[in-house]
């Protein structure tokens, strides 16, 4: 629900605010780049206005909905409201609760919340005072109303919310969560080993979340893949680049086949722990060329017998770049609410990853010497290789064809 006449998208931020000022400064400019980007994706044309501790998006009452859809999105957005912007006068601001409240309350209790954002107290009332004479002005407005309405500032069933700038007030509401984090572009990038599955995508947003923008890595495994693994790839990396279009880096499709086949001749029950460091070492290469400073995957403890806590081990050996497993401790169920929720999640999701790979006993702890020695002795040349013959493949253009 938003005031009649709701004009104005106001965008707060969280962990931006407790950096030093330069830095906040920077962080700012950053959110604001970001969310216009994404607006404009979005083929909205609104100007975004910065001020400290507050961005506002200034719209109107027919695409309120829309911008704020699209902005609680946006990784560094912790809320946003729709509100009407009014100026900061006693006046003006009870004019507009008034007109909001006969639309928003009906039977029930009310209180009004009001606050003085960013700047030094420039006004002649106290935030307290505007609480008192809002709340006074409603209940004289809505008398004539059947059910005046009455005061609860414990759980009133409404709350107007005012918020008093130095010479803008805004009055809405509600708040409307956005993901939290930090703007994408904040953090180094990093390379994300999408699969084509639920889990890499939610994996590669939950580092997009923290600021890094990522490069999307599909490794293709050759008889082993598929096209329907390579296609929900490319879908579930067009969704990520929606919530950053200006961090947009093209996915990268590595022609596994040729590695993974040697690996599959040469090895058994070490099968898995070979291939995922064979992933491994192609990340580093590309983590090297476009300068990541971290390689992301979508593996969770015990989800499979390739992802046990002694697995995760020594793969990872494998690669001195940090590897990155955001979902690590999440059970599948709490990894497909976040798939749903962030629209990386189809129904008819397929089950990608390397189950065609898989040997019949995979070993489950094996010792890092063991697993060194069933790899392929040229296993980083055909690492090398498998890289210099991928291809950047821009995710939108694909869908578009
Ligand atoms: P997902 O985790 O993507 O839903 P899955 O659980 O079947 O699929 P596994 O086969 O166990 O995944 O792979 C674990 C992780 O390794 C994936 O989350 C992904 O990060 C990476 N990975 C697996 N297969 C590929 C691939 N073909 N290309 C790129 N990365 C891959
Ligand atoms: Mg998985």
């Amino acid at each position: 629900m938003h005031p009649p006449g709701a004009d104005t998208v106001l965008i707060r931020y969280g962990e931006i605010g407790v950096k030093s000022s330069q830095l906040q400064q920077r962080l700012e400019q950053l959110l604001q780049q970001n969310l216009t980007s994404v607006l404009r994706a979005s083929g909205i044309p609104d100007v975004i206005r910065r001020e400290r501790t507050r961005l506002y998006v200034e719209t109107t009452p027919e695409r309120i909905q829309s911008v704020t859809e699209t902005v609680t999105q946006v990784p560094g957005v912790v809320s946003a409201s729709q509100a009407v912007r009014t100026d900061a006068t006693l006046a003006a601001i009870k004019a507009k609760l008034v007109e909001t409240a006969a639309e928003a309350i009906d039977t029930g209790t009310f209180a009004v919340r009001a606050r003085r954002a960013g700047e030094k107290a420039v006004h002649p009332f106290t935030s307290t005072e505007l609480e008192r004479n809002g709340g006074a002005a409603v209940i004289e407005a809505l008398q004539e109303q059947e059910h005046t309405p009455t005061v609860d500032l414990e759980q009133p069933d409404t709350t107007l919310f005012i918020e008093c700038r130095e010479d803008d007030a805004y009055v809405f509401l509600d708040k409307r969560a956005g993901p939290g984090g930090l703007p994408v572009g904040s953090q180094e990038p990093m390379v994300a080993l999408l699969s084509g599955g639920i889990d890499s995508p939610v994996a590669a947003w939950s580092v997009m979340k923290r600021g890094c923008p990522v490069y999307p890595v599909y490794i293709d495994l050759g008889e082993y893949g598929g096209v329907d693994h390579r296609t929900r790839a490319l879908e579930t990396a067009e969704r990520l680049s929606e919530f950053a279009p200006n961090w947009h880096h093209p996915v990268r499709v590595v022609p596994g086949g040729p590695g993974i086949t040697r690996i599959v001749e040469e090895t058994d029950s070490l099968r898995m722990a070979v291939l995922r460091r064979f992933m491994f070492r192609i990340a580093e290469l590309i983590a090297e060329d476009v300068g990541a400073v971290g390689i992301v995957t979508g593996e969770s403890i015990g989800q499979k017998s390739s992802q046990t806590s002694a697995m995760l081990s020594v793969t990872s050996e494998v690669t001195t770049l940090p590897l990155i497993r955001p979902l690590v401790t999440l059970d599948k169920t709490e990894i497909v609410d976040k798939a749903k929720a962030i629209g990386t999640y189809r129904d008819s999701t397929i089950s990608a990853g390397c189950n065609r790979v898989a040997p019949d006993r995979p070993a489950t702890k094996p010792s890092l010497s063991v697993v060194c020695d069933a790899e392929p002795d040229d296993i980083a040349e055909l690492a090398r290789e498998a890289v210099a013959n991928a291809r950047l493949v821009n995710a939108e253009e694909f869908m578009r064809a």
